[in-house]
């Protein structure tokens, strides 16, 4: 376009056109060629302008991507690290159990096993203040008179919720 204008300019200044209808002519072809140029640069001006603000916005995504990405890495980091001590501890607590339960007599191991299972994960709860800690109910006094004559290595069970009860010196008997 600034080409044809430009040549339209020199057939003007060459006063090779004489004719005052083909003058007129290429001067409003030049007045209109100018100003679709100048309309045209205004597209591009907005065009950059555009592409300049979706640019910014690209490194804005960008960097909030990675900022999202590298709080992940970290939550997955505590997360594997906390896996880790977790199983450390299942490891080392099962392995406590298997001495402790070397130690206690089959029968009472059983019958431990069958209400841990029965009861929630917990087989055998302490006796405190006369109360089972294991359902946190009061034992009647018929039944703490009966516990008090139970000989120490006698088991004795809730009446309530049937766990095995652990008697201590705070159990209140
Ligand atoms: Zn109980």
């Amino acid at each position: 376009m600034r080409q044809r204008a430009a040549r339209d300019q020199q057939r003007l200044d060459s006063g090779a056109v004489t004719s005052p209808k083909d003058l007129s002519n290429l001067q409003h072809e030049i007045a209109s060629l100018a100003k679709r140029q100048g309309d045209l640069e205004d597209v591009v001006l907005e065009v950059m302008e555009r592409r300049e603000a979706a640019q910014e916005r690209v490194t804005e995504l960008t960097e909030r991507v990675a900022s999202v990405q590298s709080k992940i890495d970290d939550a997955t980091g505590r997360r594997d690290a906390a896996f880790e001590e977790i199983d450390g501890e299942t490891a080392s607590v099962t392995k406590e159990r298997e001495v402790v339960a070397a130690a206690i007599p089959a029968d009472l191991l059983k019958l431990y096993d069958k209400l841990r299972v029965q009861q929630g994960g917990i087989g055998a709860a302490k006796l405190y203040a006369r109360t089972c800690q294991g359902c946190r109910q009061e034992l009647a006094i018929t039944e703490l008179s009966e516990i008090r004559a139970a000989a120490p290595d006698a088991v004795v069970r809730c009446e309530n919720c049937s766990r095995i009860l652990v008697r201590t010196a705070e159990s209140g008997l």
